[in-house]
């Protein structure tokens, strides 16, 4: 039997491990979309809010394990992101940039939906709320991305065939 507070102290600390991702790619894409200010704007938006994402899950996890122990071991799964960004090749890192963050965005999003559910099954209304708070940056930032892509891919173009 394994309860639910179990397994959400568990899917809190892969989301927070995401988010250290997160930060991660957010770091390695600034600088190679300095040519793309709306983009770039964005991206330091995003990044704050990726920060207070960090620190509230970590407030989650401290919660239920009473210490920040439980943190350190996820921050070595820094698996995700690096597929993503090895595959880059010179030239077009500003269309790679849009497609990872839209990836990435849609695996926070169902990671944050999960957790929601966790959070109402196991009772815990205050890492229900924050997830929920996660969830809406989230999804404004796949919004923009879904807003954007195209124009960004059409700019990218547009500046190569000059
Ligand atoms: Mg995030």
């Amino acid at each position: 039997m394994v309860l639910p507070s179990v397994r959400l102290l568990q899917w809190l600390r892969d989301a927070h491990a995401l988010e250290e991702q997160a930060v991660t790619l957010n770091s390695w894409a600034a600088r190679r979309i300095e040519e793309y200010p709306e983009l770039s704007a964005r991206m330091e938006q995003h990044l704050g809010e990726t920060e207070r994402q960090r620190e509230r899950l970590e407030q989650c996890i401290e919660r239920h394990n009473g210490g920040t122990s439980a943190i350190k071991d996820v921050v070595a799964k820094l698996s995700a992101v690096g597929p993503m960004l090895s595959g880059l090749v010179v030239g077009d890192e500003v269309v790679k940039v849009g497609l990872a963050l839209y990836t990435f965005k849609h695996l926070e999003i169902g990671s944050y939906r999960i957790l929601i559910a966790a959070a109402e099954e196991a009772g815990d209304h205050e890492t229900r709320r924050a997830c929920q708070e996660c969830l809406r940056e989230e999804l404004a930032m796949a919004q923009w991305l879904e807003e954007n892509l195209e124009p960004l891919t059409n700019a990218y173009l547009a500046r190569e065939a000059a």
